[in-house]
């Protein structure tokens, strides 16, 4: 049995449905993260596991007990439900002690003062705060709040730790740094964590899974890997790292490889193209590749042994990333991103060749 299940989650305000219909398992000590753009349903979902929302479908059931069921009409109150949570507007308390900060959870959860300095000297130090527990939390740096907050959310012992977008607020040098060390104290304690992001890097190196949510509505669940690797459509090929969609028409599978084509523009002959040979895919159906940037190579000169994938354009734009260039190029009606790692001269206007091996295109349908 999977620790959280939820299944078939619905959440609405008024005639909105933020939350369509979400089936979710999580196993005990994963690091699940819930990714999508600004209102796709993220905090609903993670308000309604916490007990801040009432769903008006579905159950949630975290060790086989049920928290909340429209059907059974049960639903647990949020201090019933034995979750930790450290949200965006998660503030300390500037008036008490790092210490008290965080001992105040057990506090009002009636746990003698012997237990309560055991498990808060505990928890602080596995945040890295074990120096500084007598301190104000008004001295304390941005990141040191942050440790707070989520000494804070394990103190009691939380079956799942909750988090909405805690590092939004934090300086980029800061958010980077507290990716890992969240990361780190979760593998440490072991506890099983649903994390919410709109940012894909963050979601990306922290997760064991990712969910990515568009439109109240899960439309893949999967490692990092798998996910960059394998978009399930092209919502998610273009929310994940950035992808070339074009789109064009299957011609028919040919053992491991596929033929597709794709325009070249008005009065040119279609340029045909070798992909991998995806499955169920008709004769003629329309199709979208997906092409990543960095799997793109640009020539100067038209290659003496292109392979089979050959693309003539012209140059729009570079632009300088500092450990990389940046091109688009124009194909027709197409417009090509190209990830480069070394650096050419290169002008508007100028012709160009892109080519690309046939397992680094990925088929779409949707
Ligand atoms: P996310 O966290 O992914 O940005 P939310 O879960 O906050 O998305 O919101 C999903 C949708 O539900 C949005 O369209 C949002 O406007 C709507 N919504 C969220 N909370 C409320 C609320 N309390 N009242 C009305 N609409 C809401
Ligand atoms: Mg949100």
């Amino acid at each position: 049995m999977p620790f959280v299940e939820i299944e078939r989650l619905v959440k609405r305000f008024g005639e909105e449905v933020a939350v369509a219909g979400i089936d979710l398992n999580i196993e005990k000590g994963e690091f699940v993260t819930l990714l999508g753009p600004s209102g796709c349903g993220k905090t609903t979902t993670l308000r309604c596991i916490a007990g801040l929302e009432r769903p008006d479908a579905g159950e949630i059931r975290i060790e086989g007990e049920v928290l909340a069921s429209a059907d059974k009409d049960i639903y647990l109150s949020p201090e019933d439900r034995n979750l930790g949570m450290v949200f965006q507007s998660y503030a300390v308390w500037p008036h008490m002690t790092v210490f008290n900060n965080v001992a105040f959870g057990l506090k009002i959860r009636g746990v003698g003062a012997g237990e309560t300095k055991e498990k808060t000297d505990k928890a602080l130090k596995l945040v890295g705060l074990a120096e500084v527990t007598d301190r104000y939390a008004t001295k304390l740096s941005g990141g040191q709040r942050q440790r707070v907050a989520l000494a804070r959310a394990i103190v009691y012992g939380p079956r799942v730790v909750l988090f909405d977008e805690p590092l939004s607020n934090l300086d980029a040098k800061l958010r980077e740094q507290m990716r890992i060390e969240i990361v780190r104290l979760q593998r440490e304690v072991g506890i099983t964590t649903i994390y919410v992001t709109h940012d894909q890097a963050e979601a990306l190196v922290m997760s064991d899974r990712i969910v990515i949510m568009d439109k109240g509505v899960i439309q893949q669940i999967g490692d990092p890997e798998t996910i960059y690797a394998r978009p399930a459509n092209a919502f998610v090929a273009n929310f994940i790292g950035t992808a070339n969609l074009m789109e064009g028409k299957f011609l028919g599978r040919e053992g491991e490889l596929a033929d597709m084509e794709i325009s070249a523009g008005e009065g040119r002959p279609p340029i045909r193209l070798k992909v991998p040979g995806t499955e169920g895919v008709a004769e003629g159906q329309r199709v979208i590749l997906s092409l990543r940037p960095e799997d793109v190579s640009l020539h100067l000169e038209s290659p003496a042994a292109p392979g089979p994938n050959l693309l003539e354009g012209e140059i729009i734009d570079t632009i300088y990333q500092g450990n990389f260039l940046d091109c688009q190029v124009r194909v027709g009606p197409h417009e090509v991103g190209v990830q480069m790692d070394h650096f050419e001269q290169l002008a508007s206007g100028q012709k160009v060749y892109l080519t690309f091996e046939p397992d680094h295109g990925l088929l779409l349908t949707e």
